[in-house]
């Protein structure tokens, strides 16, 4: 295996132990529900430059995919501050000069950022009209936003029709592995008004 993703693994270990990032089980488990889960994405990135992953919490799929595509700069972005600092951690341990982490909620990082990357990435952050919002300011009009779901995805598509239609978001393509990506393309500039302020896109999704 990739000698930074056996690093990353033992470093995850012990990060996890203070924090509680996510149940770690053993090792070979966590490899494959986690690790292997995260580097599905990368064949998705290929014409990206700079790509931002939202709540990225221990790091997940983030560090993976720029220690698979160490030619891409990654932005990790997570709200809360112990998370990031665990994650800035692992990435100097593992010398990512590819990465840079910022603690901050998408809600607000969204208008700070603005459309300035090609492509979005989030895995377990929240219910899929949720996500869009969230992610919709980030990413720049042509630009692509790939959500990691699990097998209700057919059901989250459907109560996100009206976000996707108001965000100008186009389903590319759906891909099928042990879980799901959901891979959209931004078609066009988004409206001020989005995202919502903290919280709102959670309380009334669109
Ligand atoms: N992507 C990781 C973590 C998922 S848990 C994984 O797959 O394991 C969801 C993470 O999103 C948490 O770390 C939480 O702190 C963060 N988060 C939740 N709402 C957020 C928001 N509005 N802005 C930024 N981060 C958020």
């Amino acid at each position: 295996m990739n000698k930074k993703i056996e690093q990353f693994v033992n470093l995850f270990e012990a990060e996890n132990r203070k924090l509680n990032l996510c149940k770690f089980g053993d090792r070979e488990e966590f490899i494959k529900r986690h690790v292997m889960d995260s580097w599905e994405a990368g064949q998705f990135l290929e014409d990206s430059r700079k790509v931002v992953d939202l709540g990225t919490g221990g790091g997940l799929p983030g560090l993976i995919l720029a220690i698979e595509k160490p030619d891409i700069e990654f932005t990790l972005i997570d709200s809360v501050r112990k998370k990031c600092d665990s994650v800035d951690i692992m990435a100097k341990e593992l010398e990512l000069s590819n990465v840079d982490v910022v603690c901050g909620r998408a809600e607000e990082l969204g208008h700070e950022m603005r459309e300035v990357f090609d492509a979005a990435t989030a895995r377990a952050l929240a219910p899929l009209p949720v996500l869009l919002e969230l992610a919709a300011g980030f990413i720049r009009p042509g630009g692509l936003f790939i959500a990691y779901k699990g097998s209700k995805y057919l059901q989250e598509l459907e109560e996100a029709k009206n976000a996707i239609e108001i965000l100008g978001f186009e389903l590319e393509k759906i891909h099928h592995y042990e879980r799901v990506l959901l891979i959209f393309r931004k078609t066009k500039s988004l409206s001020s008004k989005y995202p919502r302020k903290n919280g709102t896109p959670k309380k009334r999704p669109l």
